[in-house]
């Protein structure tokens, strides 16, 4: 290995948002440059809170599509499905075993997990951390970029590294952090994270019509009730977005903003057009690369059968130094 390796994993969540590409795909990409990436579509933590497993190809085929539309390449990058490597599973085994209880069980996330899904606290929930642990450790990824709320999970995994390590000698990578900002994108509401599932979403693919109509619901300053009233951008998703998709124009659009020059409608569509103009050279390729339904599919083969070389190699490091025949 002459760069770092990065390891990072998404799960299949199907058609990609803006809120996805500002807070992780971009990076992605950006990383390929300075990395050797090992990016994965972790399908079997998707199932620790799924019941309905009908839509995970679909999903994950979709979710692919784009991150290689949005630049994500896999000349450079092994880009995968979590499950098609199973010694994923293996390892996530053997890394229980030197896992305490008291650990998984005192984490934070699984008490929220538990508080979000009462019904389904199955085993996988709480052994999520351990498998995360196994996913970059199998491929022997020095480096794991994060967002500063997601450290103390890196943290998780480094402790896990450091007590197999010190148990059975020194085998796996133990990774840095990689703090990197993951700017939270507010959905069309204003109120809450983009997602898919509260439908506050714009979609990559979205057609410049479907952007314009979405854009023209979202949430302005509520305080500006009136064409002739000044606004806030301060307070305004609209103006945060201009801040992600107009740079140019930004400082205009503020002070247009808070003299009441501009009014919210056509502030909305200016934005609308840049995002469009922005996200055509996308669309454009997602039209191309979906044209041959089958080539996702190849690439994501070949990037598995590339992860296995890797996992095939350290699981056996692994088995030997623990002693297993
Ligand atoms: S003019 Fe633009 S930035 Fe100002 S409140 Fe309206 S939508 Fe927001």
């Amino acid at each position: 290995m002459t760069k770092g390796r990065v390891f990072s994993g998404a799960r299949p969540t199907g058609r990609q948002h803006i809120g996805n590409y500002l807070g992780a795909i971009q990076n992605y990409v950006a990383l390929q440059e300075e990395y050797e990436c090992v990016y994965c579509v972790v399908d079997l933590h998707a199932l620790t809170t799924l019941t309905d497993t009908d839509k995970l190809k679909e999903n994950t085929a979709e979710m692919a599509l784009d991150w290689l539309a949005a630049g994500m390449d896999p000349q450079k990058s092994i880009i995968f499905v979590q499950s098609h490597v199973p010694q994923v599973t293996e390892l996530h085994t053997i890394l229980s075993m030197v896992t305490p209880m008291g650990w998984l069980i005192r984490l934070p996330t699984f008490k929220e997990k538990v508080r979000i899904q009462p019904d389904n606290v199955n085993y996988g929930l709480l052994g999520y951390p351990v498998l995360m642990a196994a996913d970059i450790t199998l491929y022997k990824a020095d480096t794991v970029p994060v967002g500063e709320d997601q450290a103390p999970h890196l943290e998780f995994t480094r402790e896990i590294v450091r007590r197999f390590n010190n148990h059975f000698g020194p085998t796996l990578v133990e990774p840095r952090i990689k703090l990197t900002p993951f700017p939270r994108v507010m959905g069309l509401d204003g109120v809450n994270k983009m997602s898919k599932s509260l439908d506050n979403h714009i979609e990559l693919a979205a057609s410049p019509e479907e952007i314009e109509r979405r854009v023209m619901t979202m949430v302005t300053d509520p305080q500006r009730r009136y064409r002739t009233d000044p606004g806030r951008p301060e307070v305004c998703n609209v103006f945060t977005f201009h801040g992600f998709f107009s740079p140019e124009q930004v400082d205009e659009i503020e002070t247009q903003c808070r003299t009441a020059q501009i009014g919210c409608v056509e502030c909305k569509r200016t934005l609308a057009r840049n995002l469009a103009d922005r996200l055509a050279p996308f669309r454009e390729r997602r039209a191309e690369l979906a044209r041959d339904p089958d080539l996702v599919w190849q690439v994501l083969a070949d990037g598995a059968a590339r992860a296995t070389v890797i996992a095939r190699e350290t699981i056996a490091e692994v088995k030997e130094r623990i002693g297993l025949p």
